[in-house]
């Protein structure tokens, strides 16, 4: 009687390390991003929050969006990214102050934006008409703008 007791004993055992490592050996199912994903999860989504309001700043500059609703979309994006930070900062240590935080994130956002909008605009040194790049001649004043020209 005593084998059918250690047998079943050890079958129970087998099971139990079984179920415990099954989950762990999936293939193609890193064991880091499983544990970290609720965390992880949440900073993509506040990053996404906040592409969304240098998106939504964008399209209000670019003249896309009325002056009311910039900022209603702002208001409401704000808030999501304000809650979303709140979620992570409960899963790690404390940052002082969550809205200086958001600030801080979003002019980060607005560095990393391609600066369309500062393309240097060219004048006649002349006259002070703007003028496109590549022109060779001022088209009010004909003032030679490039070296080529001017030879
Ligand atoms: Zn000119």
């Amino acid at each position: 009687m005593l084998w059918i007791t250690l047998f079943l004993a050890f079958v129970v055992a087998a099971l139990a390390v079984a179920y415990v490592v099954h989950p762990l050996l999936r293939p193609g199912q890193p064991i880091l991003v499983d544990a970290e994903g609720p965390f992880t999860d949440l900073i993509l989504r506040k990053d996404t929050v906040l592409q969304s309001i240098k998106e939504n700043e964008f399209d209000y500059q670019t003249g896309k969006l009325s002056a009311e609703d910039f900022q209603r979309t702002d208001a409401r994006l704000r808030q999501q990214a304000l809650a979303l930070m709140r979620q992570i900062e409960q899963s790690q240590p404390a940052t002082a102050d969550l809205e200086a935080a958001l600030e801080e994130e979003i002019r980060k956002q607005r560095t990393a934006l391609p600066a369309t909008q500062a393309a240097p605009t060219l004048t006649c040194p002349q006259c002070q008409t703007p003028v496109q790049m590549g022109d060779n001649f001022c088209p009010k004043c004909g003032f030679a703008l490039t070296a080529s020209a001017q030879a």
